[in-house]
């Protein structure tokens, strides 16, 4: 579904990304790890067409995204500081999407009505943004994100701000969310718990190269090299 072949990203003599490639098939759940810095963003940024590539291509379904802009990927993308629009109610934030525009009223409200029911938050619409809390805040941010129906729904610590037990109670119901629906997913995390709780594969990154890519049992288990043994925090 989504092909990165041979992604290069330089920052002046930098590569931020070296010469990376990455698959990811439909339906699938790649959660992306790695130190500070070591250029999960930038994946991500590349894929939506945020950032362009110095050399290398991104296909999505097999066409090539070369010049094609951000609103016609197809690509869900929820960042860490989520920016909800704190003057629309909960339905105006959901219903936002470039691709809801098109569709009628009637069609609009349908659509965020199931949305809301999707992420537990039924019946929210007319609720003011920002009464809610940060979990609720990040569940109207992960509808807006799906309301287009994107191909691929990029996250980027979609849970960064949110304490530990929200955070494990939403990486499960997002994983059961994310099954239902079959939606392709990659997200960046810092958190290793929640990508071995969410992931199909995990992908560590250092220094803008694929480190090591494998289920979250392989990683685990049998890390490829001694960064990734220490970025898991193994010592020896
Ligand atoms: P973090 O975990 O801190 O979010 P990351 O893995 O997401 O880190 P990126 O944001 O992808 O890292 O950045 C990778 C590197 O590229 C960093 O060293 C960053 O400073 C650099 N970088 C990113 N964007 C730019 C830019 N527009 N200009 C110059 N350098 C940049
Ligand atoms: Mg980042």
């Amino acid at each position: 579904m989504l092909s990165i072949e041979d992604a290069t990203v330089r920052f002046g003599e930098r590569a931020v990304l070296d010469a990376v490639d990455l698959e990811v098939a439909e339906h699938e759940i790649v959660c992306v790890l790695g130190p500070s810095g070591s250029g999960k963003s930038t994946l991500l940024r590349a894929v939506a067409g945020l950032q362009a590539l110095d050399s290398g291509r991104v296909l999505l379904a097999g066409a090539d995204q070369a010049g094609v802009p951000v609103h016609r990927r197809g690509v869900g993308l929820m960042f860490q500081d989520h920016q909800l629009f704190p003057q629309r109610d909960v339905g105006g934030n959901v219903a936002f999407g470039p691709r809801m525009r098109g569709a009628g009223k009637a069609a609009r409200a349908e659509r965020v009505r199931e949305l809301l029911d999707l992420v537990g938050l039924p019946g929210a619409e007319r609720r003011s943004v920002a009464a809610l809390s940060g979990g609720e805040q990040q569940r109207v941010a992960l509808a807006r994100a799906l309301a287009p129906r994107p191909r691929l729904l990029m996250l980027d610590e979609p849970l960064g701000q949110l304490d530990r037990g929200l955070r494990e109670r939403l990486v499960v119901e997002l994983r059961q969310l994310f099954g239902r629906l079959g939606t392709t997913v990659l997200a960046v995390t810092h958190d290793q718990g929640e990508a071995f709780a969410l992931a199909d594969r995990v992908v560590v990154m250092r220094d803008g190269r694929i480190a090591q890519s494998g289920t979250p049992v392989d990683v685990w288990s049998r890390p490829a090299s001694e960064f990734v043994a220490r970025f898991l925090g193994f010592d020896n």
